[in-house]
């Protein structure tokens, strides 16, 4: 599954870049782009054996090491975080997407400091982070539906709103009418996860 959502960012990046080119400078999908080059190189020395609580945190280690910019940062904080609170679980449940994204989007709003509004990839993780709570008890296909259609509305509700944080934020009301880059990345991710268990 990480390894079919490392190569969907990968292909998205003209989409994410373009985000960014309306917002901020532009480069966001080369970062998520760099940042998932490596995880995949990380990925292949490791198996299933390794635990899902590393695979996870592995992913959001080698995004850190390899990104740089403020959404190496975040994004790796994303997955490292929430991959350590799945330490001890063999499944990726319904109850386990949920504790992954809590201790996910916990991590990120201590470490970026953004909440809910700043038009931030906040805007996406923390909606999802509610749902997979809601819908816990679900299969983990449903769940993952449930959470990816949870970070498409956070996505397109960023549109509205103006940039607090981030290199955005010096657009003020002309941040207005663009979702955020980051948002965009956090929904291909879930989506991805989504038709990766449909599949
Ligand atoms: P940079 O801003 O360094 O160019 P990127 O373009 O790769 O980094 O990433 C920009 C994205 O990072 C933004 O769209 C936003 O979603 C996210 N971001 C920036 N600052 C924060 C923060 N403090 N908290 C959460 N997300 C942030
Ligand atoms: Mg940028």
């Amino acid at each position: 599954m990480l390894l079919a959502v490392a190569d969907a960012v990968i292909a998205a990046e003209p989409a994410l870049s373009e985000a960014d080119r309306n917002l901020g400078d532009g480069d966001h999908g080369l970062g998520m782009q760099r940042g998932f080059e490596a995880v995949k190189a990380k990925l292949e020395t490791m198996s299933g054996a390794d635990g899902i609580d590393k695979l996870f945190s592995a992913t959001g280690m080698a995004m850190m090491s390899s990104m740089g910019g403020a959404s190496g940062a975040i994004f790796g904080t994303l997955f490292r975080d929430g991959g350590k609170a799945l330490a001890g679980r063999e499944v990726f449940d319904g109850a386990a997407l949920a504790v992954f994204l809590r201790a996910a989007c916990d991590g990120v709003m201590t470490r970026g400091k953004a909440k809910p509004g700043d038009k931030t990839m906040v805007d996406a993780l923390h909606p999802a982070a509610e749902k997979a709570e809601e819908v816990a008890g679900a299969g983990v296909g449903e769940a993952l539906s449930a959470v990816a259609a949870a970070a498409e509305g956070g996505r397109d509700g960023s549109k509205a709103m103006i940039a607090t944080l981030g290199r955005a934020r010096t657009l003020g009301e002309a941040s207005i009418g663009h979702p955020d880059a980051g948002a965009c990345s956090v929904v291909v991710i879930f989506r991805t996860m989504s038709d990766f268990a449909a599949a």
